[in-house]
Parts: structure tokens; C-alpha cells; sequence
């Protein structure tokens, strides 16, 4: 299987989330280490008054000076110096502070002599901010307000700032407060509060989905549920707002670190949202999500790495960082529209609606932004992210819900159809049991050719209805993923002996001729699992009788070495029948689907042969052709590999098979046992009959009582070899009764063997862990009744 970036079943993170959440953790981690361990810009200080918001003169190169009020855009060019020049009020206390709002801007700040106001004269430097403050991240200064400590003898002295463009990205004076600096702070924080609370509420609303999320997956789906993807998506989000916008200034202490981050975190924004989108289009555009979702990793790498060796820092690549954010976007969007045209955007209609809600105010972000209209940054992003995040949310959650609610009742439903099937094979089988049972009996005292003959066709049709019932068996095993393939010598010559010999007088009873040729190289001696082959040779065989009224049907058994070790059986079954259009060529492996019903109402059949013996096929990674004209015929093509035995190749099959024939012999018991005491409990008096009458010849001395308890009592007073003990009885089942017998003889020492109609998976299973030694299907013929006794009675007992 592909690797999904989702993954759907399994409790296994895709790469794609890990990636994500490490590179989040990460960069908490640069963030926290920056505020700690890295020198940091935030100095602190308290209280007084806010006294003037800046009136300057610009001090211009050529000498000429031009009054300007601060905030205003003048034009500075990347490496460009602007001077400015204020002289400074009378009321300076001390601790009062000069705030300059700096974007990416170095700031020089001189102090000098009234006299010299307005010249190229720079005086003492009292301060500044540039990017020796952040050494290790970059060639930019991050964004930031520089404070200027000031004290009560700057008085009435020229303040002279000397600001330089490093990327000459915004064209600006930024804003100049002067006063105490907690009341900087408050005014700076009623102008930004706003921002901030959304951007706070988006990074706990992310937290929180991821650590709901988490919970939910460990503890009740085990598997990584999609909204941990919008969980991550609103984190980075919220936290590259925090980041991004100037009140980090509020909340951390070193704020280049987290403004580097924030150009991380903008990248890692719609990487999120891609890994959630993919998952709620049920991975309809996983590969180009794919690769989006590469490209956006491989994009924060490589701007990293430029970034830390100093070769384009984050601000200088920032183009390219849009550029793959609004890509990333639009390919998201583009999906959502192809799915909206075909009507598959119904289900997730809530989310689209988010979707578009946070491009327009993401939109509404940039124009303001560019307009410098926006003091909030990132409001309007983080409004538009909250709505999406929260409708998503919803949606998906909604979404799950009833999927969930869908599984549990087809769970239910698999499990009320498991138990009806167990049901009903005990129910059908214990009636077959008997008849078959009772039937052998007659084939093997009667000699009377007419009754031998009716008595025979007994035995087919029972074993015909048999047939049936282990199909809707098998079917449902191969459902609940519970079928087997049990592998192990074999020879081909018999298998196909008995092939033939079963169909041989189906075919020529409707007057089809039956042809049988085997490839004389085909190994003799193969390993794999032999009962499975034969039902896909009879299915195949059966259907080519059934739906053939002249000609024949013919059986070629052929194949070829695939490797030194391996043979690819090959059986074709030919037929001159109805044959199969080519429109139903399609449907004819699905179960229970029965084609051109019309013709075929008067022939019997459940429509499940060829589904489970193309699915036995496949869980021997072998295939199946089918080859038909309508009104012609059919051939039917199957083709496994088994494992060689031996290089004894077959030969000429019918000189073989009339080599190895043998008599037909009368019925002979496998051994005598006049000793061994066996016990039988079945609240069926039939079956107890079946089965002494079946053991009659072996002379063992048999004790057969009809209930749990009366067996209980029998084997305390008597001593036993062997119990055979039924599981469906009324009052004490069968497992109870071996757990009571355990419980009461802790030291009763024989072998216990299960016999049961109940043959639904698992049941060997359940059987021998509950104690049993063994495990009867019925109905059980005499060899197998006979095979059993003689594996499990001690061996002194046995006579042959
Ligand atoms: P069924 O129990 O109906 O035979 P199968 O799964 O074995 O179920 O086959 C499915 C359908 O395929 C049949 O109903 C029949 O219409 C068609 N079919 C199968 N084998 C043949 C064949 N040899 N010739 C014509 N039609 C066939």
C-alpha cells in the first residue's frame, strides 16, 4: 500500500503530521530558549505620564531641514540614513522613556547642545537598536518600539535619531512616544489589545483541538482523527499572529526569535490546513496535496538554511514565502472547487464556507496592511482563521460523529449476521447429521442394490446442501477477514482423481461430455492447500455443468515453473454453454450478484461461488481469466502458485490414476477398541444413535447420556478414556459442563473432545482455548469419528 499522508485505519501517525508537530515543537522550543538563554531587547521600567506624541525636523543630507509630524511615510531607501531632530520638552522626569516604533529599521539616537539643532553635528550617542541586538538570527532587525531611557537633564537638549533602512521595506518614520513607559505600554496595548485577544483565542483554540484530539485518538478510535490537522493549522496560526505583530513586544522578552518564527509559522499555516483538506475530500487529491504539502517543507528548509548562514534572512526571502503560503491556498482552493462542480463539496459545505470567509478577511489583511490602515496586525487574519477553524471544526466533527454512528451499526449488523449464520448451521447441520449419519449407516448393511441406490442419492443431495451451507459460511469468513489458507503436501493425480470422479456423472447425467487432460509435466508432488483448490475447481466445474445444456464441459490442468521452487497450477474449465456478455463480465465476482437472471432463474445458485473462489484465488496471490462468448461459452481460467515437492512429474495421467485404482472397497472399520470406555453427551438422542450406530464395528464400549449433568454424575462414578462431548444443549452447554467437570475433577485426566454443528470462525479456536482437546464439525462422518477416536484413545487400547 502507497503511504497515505492520512492515514485512515491504524493508530499510526502519517509522516506528514509528525513532520508538522516536530517542527512545531521545535519552534516553541527557539522560543523559549530565546527568551531565556539569548540576550533579549526588553528592558523593563514603570509608571508616569505620557507627555508628547513627536513633532521633528527632518535634517535633511544637503543641509535643509523640513518639519514633519511623526507618524509619516517618508521615502528611505534600503541603507539609507533619515535624521530627525526634536528638542526636547522641559518636563522630563527621570525614568521617562522616548519610544520609536522601528520596521526593520536601525535606530541611532544622540543626544546634543540646543545650539547645534538642525546640523550635521551627531553630539553623544545615547542609544542604539540594530542587528548586533538579535547577533545569531538574520540580517534584519526585527520589528520592534526602541525605548530610549531618559532623565531630567535631557531637558531643553536636541534629541537626534538617525533611523536606516536595512531591507527598505516600509518607507516610513514610525510612531514617537515620549513619556513614562507604562503609560507607553498602555496606550500601545489599548491600540493593539484587540489583536492580541484573537490571536491568543486562536492559539487555544488550536491547543486544545490537538490535546482533545490526541485524547480522542489514544482512547477511543486509535487512529489519528482530522481535526488534529485544523488543531495544528489554528496553533501555527494564532501563534504566527502573536509572533508576527508588534505586541509580542508585550508578551515576550525576546521578540526577533519570534518574529523569525513567525515567518515559519506562516509557511506552516496552510501545510496544516492541506494535511485536514486532504483528509476531508477523503484523500480524492492526495498526490498533488502531496506535493504541495513537499514543497511547502521543502521551502521552510531551504529558507532556514539561507536565513541562518546569513545569505537571504527571512525578511529578504519573504517574496518567495507568500508566494507558496497564496499557492498553497489557491491549489486548496482549486480542489474545493473541482469537488464544489461535482458535487462532492456538499458533505464539508460548512468548511468551504470558512474556507472563503478566511480568504476574504485574509484578503481584507493585506489590503489594509498595504495601506497601513491596519494597526491590529493580524486581526483580520485571525478572525477569518477563528470562523474557519470553528465551522471546520463543526463540520468535521459532525462528519465523524456520523460515521461512527455508520460503523457501529455495521459492526452490530456483522455481528447479528455472524450469529444468525451460527445459528443456522447448527440448526441445519444437526438435522444433516442425522440423516447422513443414519444413511451411512444403511450403505454399509445393506445390499440391496435399489436401496444402496436411493441411499446414495441421499448421500449427494445431503452433501450438496452441505455444500451450500459451508458457501454462506466460507462467505462470511472470508468477510470477517477469518479464512485460512492451511497449506501441506498433496498429490496433483488425486485431486484431480476425485475432480473427475465427482463430476464425471454430473456431466453425463445431462448428456455433456466430460474430458479431463492433464499436462504431463505437471509436478506430481505440490504443497499448498488442497481443500481450497479443489473448491475453486469445483465451483468452476459445477458452474460450467450448470449453465451448459450441450457439448461439454472440459477440465485442462496444466501450469509452469515460475522459479526453481515454484509451479503456477493453471486449470481451465471449457464450456460449449450460455457463455457471459461482456456487460456482466464486470459484476460476475461480486457476491451474491447473479447475471442475465432472466435466463438462469430455473438454475439453482446463491450468485456467491465465484466471489470466494476469486477470493480464495487471491489470498494465494494467484489469478483468475475469465474468457467467454455469449452463446458460445466460457472458459474459466485459474492460475496459483504452489510450492514444488519433489521433480516427480505427473506423467500420463490415466495410466496413473489405472495403476493406482483400487477396488471399491465395502466399508471396514479402521480399527477395534473393545476396551476403550467413551462417553457421549448430546441432548440429541438422534445423534447419540448416529453416533453409536457409527462406531458399531470399532466394539468400544460406548455410554451415551443426553445432558450436561447427567454426564457430570456418570463420570464421577465411572472412569472413562474419552468423552465426546456436544456444545449446544440446553441448560448446561457443552462449555459448561467441561469447565464444572474441571472444577469438580481437577485431576480427571482425559481427552475431551468438542463436537459441535456450530462451524462459524474462530470456532477451533474458541474450542481449544476453552479446554477441549479437540473439535468435531458436525456432521461427522464415520472416518472422521473413527480418525479422531484413534488419535486421541491411548494407544494400548487400539487394535487394528
Ligand atoms: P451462482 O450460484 O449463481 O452460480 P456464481 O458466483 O458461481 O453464482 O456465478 C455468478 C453468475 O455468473 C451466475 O449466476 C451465472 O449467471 C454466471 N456464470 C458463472 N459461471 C458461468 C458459466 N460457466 N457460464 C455461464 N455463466 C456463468
Amino acid at each position: 500500500m502507497k503511504t497515505h499522508i492520512i492515514s485512515d485505519n491504524g493508530n499510526k501517525k502519517p509522516w506528514t503530521i509528525k513532520m508538522l508537530s516536530w517542527l512545531m515543537l521545535l519552534i516553541l522550543a527557539a522560543i523559549v530558549v530565546g527568551q531565556f538563554l539569548l540576550p533579549n531587547e526588553k528592558k523593563k521600567s514603570e509608571e508616569a505620564e505620557l507627555l508628547y506624541k513627536g513633532s521633528f525636523v527632518q535634517v535633511k543630507p544637503d543641509g535643509t531641514l523640513l518639519q514633519i509630524n511623526v507618524p509619516t511615510k517618508l521615502d528611505v531607501k534600503k541603507g539609507e540614513t533619515l535624521v530627525l531632530e526634536t528638542i526636547l520638552g522641559g518636563k522630563i522626569e527621570n525614568g521617562d522613556y522616548f519610544a520609536y516604533n522601528s520596521t526593520h529599521q536601525s535606530v541611532h539616537v544622540y543626544l546634543k547642545i540646543p545650539g547645534s539643532f538642525g546640523t550635521d553635528i551627531k553630539g553623544d550617542e545615547i542609544f542604539s537598536y540594530d542587528t548586533t541586538a538579535s547577533p545569531f538570527f538574520g540580517n534584519n532587525t526585527a520589528s520592534g518600539y526602541v525605548f530610549v531611557p531618559m532623565n531630567q537633564a535631557m531637558s531643553g537638549m536636541v534629541l537626534r535619531l538617525e533611523i536606516t533602512s536595512t531591507d527598505g521595506y516600509r518607507k516610513n518614520a514610525g510612531i514617537c512616544y515620549y513619556g513614562n513607559k507604562g503609560d507607553i505600554w498602555a496606550l500601545i496595548a489599548k491600540e493593539r489589545a484587540l489583536g492580541l485577544v484573537v490571536a491568543a483565542v486562536l492559539t487555544v483554540v488550536g491547543i486544545s483541538i490537538i490535546v482533545v484530539s490526541e485524547l480522542v485518538r489514544l482512547k477511543v478510535f486509535k487512529r489519528v482523527i482530522p481535526i488534529s490537522y485544523l488543531g495544528w493549522g489554528a496553533f501555527a496560526c494564532g501563534l504566527y499572529i502573536l509572533c508576527e505583530s508588534r505586541y509580542r513586544q508585550l508578551v515576550f522578552l525576546n521578540y526577533s526569535v519570534v518574529a523569525n518564527m513567525a515567518f515559519i509559522l506562516l509557511l506552516l499555516t496552510p501545510a496544516a490546513d492541506i494535511l485536514f483538506i486532504n483528509n476531508v475530500q477523503k484523500s480524492r487529491y492526495r498526490n498533488i496535496h502531496t506535493i504541495t504539502f513537499g514543497i511547502v517543507m521543502l521551502t521552510i528548509i531551504v529558507l532556514t538554511i539561507l536565513h541562518l548562514t546569513k545569505v537571504a534572512d527571512f525578511l529578504q526571502t519573504m517574496f518567495v514565502n507568500y508566494l507558496v503560503c497564496y499557492g498553497a491556498v489557491a491549489e486548496m482552493f482549486i480542489t474545493v472547487i473541482i469537488d464544489y462542480r461535482k458535487n462532492r463539496a456538499s458533505e464539508y459545505k460548512l468548511l468551504v464556507a470558512g474556507f472563503t470567509a478566511q480568504a476574504i478577511f485574509s484578503a481584507l489583511e493585506i489590503v489594509l496592511d498595504a495601506k497601513g490602515l491596519n494597526i491590529h496586525t493580524g486581526i483580520y487574519l485571525g478572525i477569518g482563521s477563528l470562523i474557519y477553524v470553528l465551522l471546520a471544526a463543526y463540520n468535521t466533527a459532525s462528519l465523524m460523529l456520523e460515521e461512527e454512528e455508520e460503523k457501529r451499526k455495521a459492526v452490530a449488523e456483522g455481528e447479528a449476521k455472524s450469529m444468525f449464520l451460527a445459528n443456522m448451521s447448527h440448526e441445519i447441520r444437526t438435522p444433516i447429521n442425522a440423516v447422513l449419519g443414519m444413511n451411512e449407516m444403511i450403505l454399509r448393511d445393506s445390499k440391496e442394490p435399489s436401496t444402496r441406490e436411493y441411499a446414495k442419492n441421499i448421500e449427494a443431495s445431503g452433501h450438496l446442501l452441505l455444500s451450500l451451507i459451508n458457501d454462506i459460511l466460507d462467505y462470511s469468513k472470508i468477510e470477517s477477514d477469518k479464512l485460512e489458507i492451511i497449506p501441506a503436501s498433496y498429490k496433483v493425480s488425486g485431486l484431480v482423481k476425485e475432480l473427475e470422479n465427482t463430476f464425471r456423472p454430473k456431466a453425463e447425467n445431462k448428456n455433456l461430455d466430460f474430458y479431463v487432460n492433464v499436462d504431463p509435466v505437471v509436478p506430481e508432488h505440490l504443497y499448498g492447500d488442497e481443500v481450497r483448490i479443489s473448491q475453486i475447481a469445483i465451483n468452476l466445474i459445477n458452474n460450467a455443468i450448470k449453465y451448459t445444456e450441450k457439448g461439454s464441459v472440459t477440465l485442462n490442468i496444466s501450469g509452469r515453473r515460475s522459479d526453481k521452487e515454484t509451479f503456477n497450477l493453471r486449470l481451465d474449465v471449457i464450456d460449449t454453454g450460455k457463455g457471459i456478455k461482456n456487460t456482466d463480465k464486470g459484476v460476475l465476482f461480486e457476491a451474491f450478484k447473479r447475471v442475465d437472471e432472466k435466463k438462469n432463474k430455473n438454475i439453482e445458485g446463491t450468485g456467491l461461488g465465484l466471489s470466494i473462489t476469486s477470493s480464495l484465488i487471491n489470498m494465494m496471490q494467484g489469478e483468475i481469466i475469465v474468457d467467454s462468448v455469449y452463446g458460445m461459452g466460457s472458459t474459466f481460467t485459474a492460475i496459483v502458485p504452489q510450492k514444488i515437492e519433489d521433480e516427480e512429474e505427473i506423467g500420463n495421467f490415466k495410466e496413473r490414476i489405472e495403476n493406482e485404482h483400487e477396488e471399491v472397497k465395502e466399508y471396514k472399520e479402521s480399527f477395534t477398541a473393545p476396551d476403550a470406555r467413551v462417553l457421549v453427551v448430546d441432548d440429541n438422542r438422534t445423534n447419540l444413535t448416529v453416533i453409536r450406530l457409527l462406531l458399531r464395528d470399532t466394539k468400544i464400549i460406548l455410554t451415551p447420556v443426553d445432558s450436561g449433568q447427567k454426564a457430570i454424575d456418570m463420570v464421577k462414578e465411572n472412569s472413562y478414556d474419552l468423552i465426546l462431548l456436544d456444545h449446544m444443549m440446553p441448560e448446561m452447554d457443552g462449555m459448561e459442563t467441561l469447565a464444572k467437570l474441571r472444577e469438580e475433577m481437577p485431576e480427571l485426566n482425559i481427552p475431551i473432545i468438542a463436537l459441535t454443528a456450530n462451524a462459524v470462525p474462530g470456532s477451533k479456536e474458541m474450542y481449544l482455548s476453552a479446554g477441549f482437546s479437540d473439535y468435531l464439525s458436525k456432521p461427522v462422518s464415520g472416518d472422521m469419528l473413527e480418525a479422531m477416536l484413534r488419535k486421541w484413545l491411548p494407544s494400548r487400547l487400539i487394535k487394528s
